[in-house]
């Protein structure tokens, strides 16, 4: 693999502007890797790659099992390549090598074994509506898929996109997040290994407004299936309004989770924990509002941060280490900055409340910070800040609780924590988030489909409904008369 090439038309090029860029180890604040900085004349070329092995090449004419074995196939080459694909995530991103080996990238192997299966499912309807006419749909890949990826869990973020793509029979331009590409070009490796014809599998590294927006204005690009913020979310989407392509957006979150007074404690303080400081808040489901019901808010309070003094921050690399660096030192700088707009707001830091020293004074490493006493007006608890920040606000009652937890132009995610089941459920069903947890929180699985409500984007990932945004549907009337 070299990090300065890009992957078009099934080998490895230079991007034709010459230029590369550093990624940096957010943990040593030192150069990872150069990148090259691919731009529109790249996109046009990977573009031109994926729409020749859409239209002629033999990708969408292979059978589907053929197909769903080399989708399979992509599986057992991510976990062949385990530990160089966790090496490499947390190189980028700053996540422990507990996260990218445990969770992050055996998930993704599952996702593509997942719509491996699905390859030979993919079907139509035959509708017997009338006498003179046979009438039948057929679902068929869309074309080219303009993937656009955030750096928070890069590769897993790519398998949702990629995997049911392939399967439905699609090509793919891959453009990863700046910071993170890694993984996205030792997965282009994997794909030559996999025997993927040349052109249904594309990445070209650079800039997010160069390259990401050239897919978007693009007319031969069918879909753009994107995660990122919800700022740049609208931007792609006015965008794609030229050529009308598909759009499907996962965006930002502000994602409430809901103690009641009946919950289970300790399972409570731990989901509270997971909820808003896995992979240093960088979640998009992150739980980062902590809603307490008033009666246990003291108890809670001193459970958590008692429990909060165990995450140790640290190198990544550790074993022993339960958080590390944020991604970037311009995320650390906003991450510091909402922090500051905290406590000038009266929200008191009951917790963390700035930088971590991890004793060699480099990388961006941010303490685990918990703020009480805050309000759904604080600019804390309107805004992502997608960092380890949690922000508790007490309620009285359950109306109360779900009123307040819906209060957001956020709807991705949520938790409610409760022994009532009638609770849970009524819970369930009005809270506005695409995802309900109850006495659990960041659970996932390649089954469920995944995705927001409100300003939170819309389309679903994950599941059969993931494999909808990439088939169209026909319909194809045979007259009989
Ligand atoms: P971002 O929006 O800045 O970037 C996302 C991707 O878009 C990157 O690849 C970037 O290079 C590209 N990009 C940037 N500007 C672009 C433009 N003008 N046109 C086209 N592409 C462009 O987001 P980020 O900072 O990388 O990631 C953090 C955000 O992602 C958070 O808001 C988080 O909530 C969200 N996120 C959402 C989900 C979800 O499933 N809903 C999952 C993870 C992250």
């Amino acid at each position: 693999m070299n990090t300065e090439q890009l992957f078009i038309a099934g080998s490895w090029r230079p991007p034709l502007s010459g230029a590369t860029y550093a990624t940096i180890n957010p943990a040593t604040e030192e150069a990872s890797a150069q990148v090259g900085r691919g731009d529109e004349r790249d996109v046009d070329l990977a573009v031109a790659a994926a729409r020749k092995a859409f239209d002629s090449g033999p990708w969408p004419r292979l059978s589907a099992a053929e197909r769903g074995r080399i989708v399979w196939k992509l599986g057992d080459l991510i976990m062949q390549n385990l530990d160089e694909m966790a090496r490499l995530e947390s190189l980028n991103t700053g996540k422990t090598l507990f996260d990218s080996g445990k969770v992050e990238i055996p998930f993704a192997a599952e996702v593509f074994r997942y719509y491996a299966g699905w390859a030979t499912k993919i079907h139509g309807e035959t509708l017997g509506l009338r006498e003179n006419a046979f009438t039948f749909t057929l679902r068929q890949p869309l074309g080219v898929i303009g993937a656009i990826v955030p750096w928070n869990f890069p590769f897993l973020l790519s398998s949702w996109k990629i995997a049911p793509a392939l399967a439905a029979g699609n090509t793919v331009v891959l453009k990863p997040a700046s910071l993170t590409p890694l993984t996205a070009l030792k997965f282009a490796t994997l794909t030559q290994e996999a025997g993927l014809p040349e052109g249904v599998f594309n990445v070209v590294t650079g800039p997010g407004g160069q390259v990401g927006m050239a897919m978007v204005r693009d007319p031969r690009v069918d879909k753009i299936a994107f995660t990122g913020s919800t700022e740049v979310g609208k931007g792609i989407m006015r965008e794609a309004a030229g050529t009308l392509k598909r759009i499907s957006l996962e965006l930002g979150g502000k994602s409430p989770n809901i103690v009641f007074a009946d919950a289970d404690m300790e399972a409570a303080v731990k989901g509270a924990l997971t909820g808003i400081f896995y992979n240093k808040g960088e979640v998009c489901a992150a739980g980062s509002r902590l809603f307490l019901e008033d009666k246990i808010h003291d108890d809670f309070m001193a459970k958590l941060t008692d429990r909060v003094k165990t995450l140790k921050v640290g190198d990544p690399m550790d074993k022993a280490t339960r958080m590390g660096p944020v991604v970037s030192k311009q995320q650390m700088e906003t991450v510091l900055g909402y922090i500051d707009a905290g406590k000038k707001e009266g929200a008191r830091v009951v917790a963390g409340g700035g930088r971590a020293n991890v004793g060699s004074g480099k990388g961006y490493f941010v303490e685990p910070t918990i703020f009480d006493g805050v309000t759904n007006r604080m600019k804390i608890a309107r805004e992502e800040i997608f960092g380890p920040v949690l922000s508790v606000i007490p309620f009285k009652s359950i109306e109360d609780g779900i009123a307040e937890g819906n209060a957001t132009t956020y709807g991705l995610a949520a938790a409610v924590w409760t022994r009532d089941v009638a609770k849970a459920l009524k819970a369930a069903r009005a809270i506005r988030a695409g995802t309900v947890w109850v006495n659990a929180y960041n659970l996932f699985d390649a089954a469920l489909p995944f995705g927001g409500f409100k300003e939170s984007g819309f389309g679903r990932e994950l599941g059969s409904a993931g494999l909808e945004h990439y088939t169209e549907t026909k319909t194809v009337w045979v007259d009989l008369s």
